[in-house]
């Protein structure tokens, strides 16, 4: 299960309300993706949800459950981010094992969960290398294999493709959709690209300003955008 239920999430850094009441309700199983200009809080909000932030008000539950003051490590969720965030110091297999080790899990069973998310991702080859011996595409599907041991009940990407060359980004989309597919797990996903976020998505949310403009499916979004900013955004002709 991962169903994930949003209510007035605030955020404010200083004087800066960075999310200004933020409702939603994502279902479990869901592709979900968060679109909205540069600054708008996308990040922030996946970094509460995920605990790695404090929202200032609000309630986040995951399956009913109460999660806003539980730690990240205990909420079932595991984020990829954008820069991969892989240690360089470790192999690729270490890199993907080392946050279940942290969490006492057995050797046998780091061993089988890595050797299934590798074989899920095509890594077997290279998980004696390090990650500079690594091609981009490689290091961000290490990132996702690392989320996909942990058996999360709820994966949040931040822009995991933006830093990857145009033909590795649709290899590396079709690899998400498709793990999607295997895991049946809830997504969350933040993207810049409108062919990104139309593909992947059961439900775009688009963000403006720290607020919710319109959540709807990328049919519904395209053939009635509430209004002009989410018409710009998905890219209809109105
Ligand atoms: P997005 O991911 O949509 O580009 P972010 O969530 O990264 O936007 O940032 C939203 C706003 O919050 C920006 O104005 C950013 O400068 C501000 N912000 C983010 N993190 C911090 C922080 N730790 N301290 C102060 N301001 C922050
Ligand atoms: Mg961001």
């Amino acid at each position: 299960m991962g169903a994930l239920q949003l209510q007035n999430i605030r955020k404010t850094f200083g004087a800066h309300e960075v999310l200004k009441g933020i409702d939603l309700d994502v279902k479990d199983g869901e592709f979900v993706i968060f679109v909205g200009p540069s600054g708008c809080g996308k990040s922030t909000l996946l970094r509460v949800i995920a605990g790695l932030e404090d929202a200032s008000t609000g309630s986040i539950r995951i399956d009913g459950d109460e999660v806003a003051t539980v730690p990240p490590a205990k909420r079932g969720i595991a984020m990829v981010f954008q820069s991969y965030a892989l240690y360089p110091h470790l192999t690729v297999k270490d890199n993907m094992g080392l946050g279940l080790k942290q969490a006492g899990t057995e050797k046998a069973e780091i061993e089988r969960r890595v050797a299934k998310a590798s074989a899920m991702l095509s890594l077997e080859p290279y998980l004696a290398r390090r990650p500079s011996e690594l091609s981009g595409g490689q290091r961000q599907r290490v990132a996702i294999g690392r989320a996909i041991v942990r058996e999360p009940k709820l994966f949040l990407f931040d822009e995991p493709l933006s830093n990857l060359d145009a033909a590795l980004r649709v290899q590396t989309r079709l690899e998400i959709a498709k793990l999607h597919r295997e895991l049946k797990a809830t997504m969350i996903y933040v993207t810049h690209d409108q062919v990104e976020a139309m593909t992947l998505a059961d439900k775009i949310v688009v963000l403006s300003a720290g607020a919710i403009e319109q959540v709807g499916s990328p049919m519904e979004l395209y053939n009635r955008p509430a209004n002009l900013f989410v018409a710009g955004f998905i890219g209809s002709p109105q």
